[in-house]
């Protein structure tokens, strides 16, 4: 299609999830002609050999072990080699590819992102949790390898699209847009009653469970904020949220003389998506167009960090830099987990995780290794135990 320099040769990490699935429909209805190096995933091997079938990838590997006579037996006489576990992952990840989706989610994402990053490939960046635990060595690993990293959330996609490389000392401010997810206007009273299947309910997006959550908490925009501090090197004062609830401004940068720039697109994760993908050219596909007489007003808010205390507890990470972004990700990793196990309450969620940092630095258990990826799955590893402890303290008799 057209003259497009995209890639050709592509694995999708993560592809039976909610952006696996979207990045995989894109390649479909942009008609472009894609070979399949591997397809990953975690435990959906139904779904896995479903698409293996479609796409016909050199690998298919399914993370959970378990899983893996059952994707053998369905792939059987397909010629795709079936794989299972955490090697087979970073095998997948690695396999050759000039692009790869990064969209496993959570910590278990970073290893097969990093394989991806040192194969040269193109990273196409949706596991935020890699950069959260590990952002300067996976994206030194990238360079080091002549790949590079390309943002898929959409706020950091906004950013990277309106960001002008030759002005990059002139930015004054990245201001990142949040929903304010599905209790942006709830009491606190309220909130501490949510169940699970409100908290997963987001009024634009429609995400898997644990990010899901994170929009709830707000959690997930403390991850971007960490997300483009590391991506963008931006220092965190100079990053800002601000509420947008119709998430059609996905992000905007402001510059020294005053002017903002934004980029506003339909809430469909194929977007950011198909620029990454494309990058640094554009992909023709039937997108979702904007229209802005129809979509209503526009409307903008200041975050309240009293309901969302998340916020803070993500920016006084970043402050605190080492392995403390990474223990907060462990740590909300477990506690989404409790909430969603209806362990814990909803506001217990960002309450396990202060206290699981507390107690990390009250103990001095903050790992001291020298290699940043021991490091984080040190910190990641302590911060479950510790946040385990603290999810049983809280927890409903
Ligand atoms: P989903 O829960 O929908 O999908 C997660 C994917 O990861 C599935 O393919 C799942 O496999 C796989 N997976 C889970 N655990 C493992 C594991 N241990 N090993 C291998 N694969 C595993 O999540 P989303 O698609 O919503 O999110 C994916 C990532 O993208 C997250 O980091 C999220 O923060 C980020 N993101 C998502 C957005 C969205 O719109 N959804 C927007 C921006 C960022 P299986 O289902 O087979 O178990």
């Amino acid at each position: 299609m057209g003259t497009l320099s995209t890639p050709r040769r592509v694995s999708v990490l993560g592809s039976t999830g909610s952006v696996g699935v979207s990045t995989l429909d894109l390649l479909e209805k942009a008609g472009v002609e894609v070979e399949v190096a591997a397809l990953a995933a975690g435990r959906n091997v139904a779904k896995l050999a479903e698409q293996a079938l479609r796409w016909r990838p050199g690998l298919a590997v399914i993370g959970d072990e378990a899983g893996l006579p059952e994707l053998r037996e369905r792939l059987a006489g397909s010629g795709v080699a079936a794989a299972g576990g955490c090697s087979a992952l970073a095998e997948a990840a690695a396999a050759d590819a000039q692009w790869v989706m990064s969209a496993i989610v959570g910590f278990a994402g970073l290893g097969p992102t990093l394989a991806a990053a040192r194969s040269g490939a193109v990273v196409a960046l949706a596991n935020k949790e890699s950069l959260v635990c590990a952002g300067p060595a996976l994206l030194r690993a990238a360079k080091l390898a002549g790949g590079a990293v390309i943002p898929v959330d959409s706020e950091h996609s906004a950013i990277f699209q309106v960001l002008e490389p030759q002005n990059l000392a002139q930015v004054s401010r990245l201001i990142l847009t949040a929903s304010g997810g599905p209790f942006r206007t709830w009491t606190k009273a309220a909130m501490a009653q949510a169940t699970p299947e409100q908290a997963v309910a987001h009024p634009n997006w429609n995400m898997g469970a644990k990010i899901s959550v994170d929009s709830a908490t707000m959690m997930n925009k403390g991850l971007e904020v960490i997300e483009a501090a590391y991506l963008f090197a931006m220092p965190p004062e100079r990053i800002d949220i601000l509420i947008h609830p119709q998430s059609i401004v996905h992000s905007l940068v402001e510059y020294a003389d005053g002017s903002t720039l934004a980029q506003l697109s339909p809430p469909d994760m194929r977007g950011p998506i198909a620029c990454a993908f494309a990058w640094p050219d554009r992909l023709p596909w039937p997108a979702p167009r904007l229209d802005l007489v129809n979509s209503g007003p526009l409307s903008f808010e200041a975050p309240d960090p009293e309901r969302f205390p998340a916020l803070n507890v993500a920016k006084a990470a970043l402050a605190a830099g080492g392995g403390t972004p990474a223990a907060m990700n462990g740590a909300n990793e477990a506690a989404v987990a409790a909430f969603l196990d209806r362990r814990i309450g909803f506001l217990d969620i960002a309450a396990a995780v202060t206290e699981t940092l507390e107690r990390m630095e009250a103990g001095r258990l903050f790992a001291t290794s020298n290699d940043p990826l021991e490091s984080a799955r040190e910190n990641d590893a302590t911060a479950r135990r510790v946040a385990g402890g603290v999810i049983v303290g809280l927890g409903r008799s």
